[in-house]
């Protein structure tokens, strides 16, 4: 079999039509090298060896009938978040750490049906609140570019296991930029789709009112075949829409215009970040683009409103682990005594900090100073993009203000780590989808370009990657 490092899920499913290997030399060729490069890594919780080789082997079935789908046979790494009916789901907590998943999550049914293999469960900061991976119960994820570094977070073992060649694509989930950072510092393409575009039943709740599904992988073609894969509407999750209906016609490149905010590249951005997207964006301009500098006015208040909505339904959504229903479990004392020693034991800090700074901005009295006030001010940034979507059809800047950093650089100082969420986290206030994808390296280290569309125009926002993907 050729080197892993040459296979797309497009190259792989192509070979495997032509039968060149079987889903079941495919997947053993993977997991072989999960064993042997994940010591170092780490991106994996757990790997689901046997039941992979046994889908595979449905996979060969399928080809040996000639019934053909997009992801027959490919393996794939599932985020730790999102439930495989049967397999253990610990959203990288304590709490979580002996529960075994009793249905499978919408996105993962729609894989299934397409014969896809599910090759083990990745490495999160515990709840997916984190952007480092650092804040998960159980090990450390390193990114695969430099091993001292960060994968980014909280989807970091999905975002390295793509980069190491340990599955050809991955599934993460983005709150606040969970899947376009990480995949950013890792150097693969991440992709977080309109809100509601795709299911969110059996995706562990973080805040409901920003958590979105959505592929990593190494080509925009790949994530674009995992996104169509998991799209559409389920009468699981009310807040998902007919994405069939409501997705806008694509753009071509030479009829497009792209939007530069020029809040993005101000004093906070790394320089040679700022020149790598510049020189990115420039690509666009050559080939018939029209490019247009754009304000938006209101984007300093994301990390603000961002830092107050999340937490408040952090705060209310993290409720239902009390030691009763789910998990993990401290059985000492009265009935209070279990719920809080259960709690106590169960969460890690920075859930913790979270589920307290929500809870306070909730409560009465606070509600309207803080929780009421931030969703006031979340529809202006809403409106913002409305309005500079009126001119423009994309929006282009950097996923990230700095490069991948290094272990405990920033665990001391919370606000610090909440800070590399600045680019990401507006797009989610606002309901948009976005893709980060690479756009050259500073040393070993690489550097994201983001693409922002409208509310359904991810098939936009996929022809600008792949022009840029060939552009290189
Ligand atoms: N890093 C952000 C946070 O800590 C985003 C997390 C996410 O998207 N899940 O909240």
């Amino acid at each position: 079999m050729a080197n892993l490092e040459s296979f797309t899920i497009k190259k792989a499913i192509d070979s495997l039509k032509k039968k060149e290997f079987s889903a079941v030399e495919l997947a053993r060729e993977v997991l072989a090298n999960i064993k042997k490069t994940d010591d170092r890594i780490g991106a994996y919780l757990s790997a689901l060896e046997d039941s992979a080789l046994a889908q595979a082997k449905e996979a060969d079935s399928q080809i040996a009938k000639s019934e053909y789908f997009d992801l027959l046979g490919i393996p794939l790494a599932i985020k730790d978040n999102i439930l495989i009916k049967g397999e253990k789901c610990t959203a990288g907590s304590k709490i979580l750490e002996n529960y075994t998943a009793l249905y499978d999550a919408t996105v993962i049914k729609k894989l299934r049906m397409q014969y896809a293999v599910f090759l083990g469960k990745t490495n999160m900061d515990e709840f997916a609140m984190g952007s480092s991976t650092e804040n998960s119960a159980f090990q450390k994820t390193k990114n695969p570019q430099d091993l001292e570094r960060v994968p980014g977070g909280s989807s970091g073992g999905s975002a390295a296991a793509v980069a190491s060649n340990q599955c050809l694509g991955a599934l993460g989930s983005d709150t606040g930029g969970s899947i376009r950072q990480p995949a950013a510092f890792c150097g693969i393409v991440g992709f977080k789709p309109t809100y509601g575009a795709v299911s969110r039943y059996g995706l562990m709740a973080m805040a409901s009112s920003l958590d979105q599904i959505g592929p990593l992988a190494k080509t925009v073609e790949d994530a674009e075949i995992l996104f169509n894969a998991i799209c559409g509407k389920d009468r699981m999750d009310a807040t998902s829409v007919h994405y069939g209906e409501l997705k806008l016609p694509i753009k071509k490149i030479n009829q497009m215009t792209i939007g530069v905010p020029k809040e993005y590249f101000d004093k906070g951005l790394d320089e040679r970040i700022a020149d790598k997207v510049m020189a990115a964006i420039k690509k666009f301009e050559q080939a018939g683009a029209k490019i247009k500098e754009i304000s938006l006015p209101y984007s300093k208040y994301a990390i603000a409103v961002y830092y107050i909505i999340m937490p408040s339904e952090v705060s209310s959504n993290l409720a239902r682990y009390d030691g009763i229903k789910y998990g993990f479990s401290r059985q000492e004392g009265d009935l209070i005594d279990v719920y809080l020693n259960s709690r106590d034991q169960g969460f890690g800090p920075e859930v913790k900090r979270r589920i307290m700074l929500g809870t306070y901005a909730l409560s009465a009295g606070y509600y309207d100073a803080y929780y009421l006030k931030a969703q006031k001010i979340r529809a202006k940034i809403k409106g913002d993009f409305d309005e500079a979507f009126k001119d423009v059809d994309l929006i282009m800047g950097p996923v990230t203000p700095n490069l991948p950093f290094k272990f405990g650089e920033k665990t001391e100082n919370p606000l610090s780590m909440y800070l590399e969420d600045i680019y990401t986290v507006p797009v989610n206030l606002a309901g948009l989808p976005a893709m980060s994808l690479p756009c050259g390296k500073i040393g070993d280290l690489p550097v994201g370009l983001q693409i922002i569309g409208k509310h359904f125009d991810e098939g936009t926002i996929f022809e600008a990657g792949k022009f840029y993907e060939q552009s290189l």
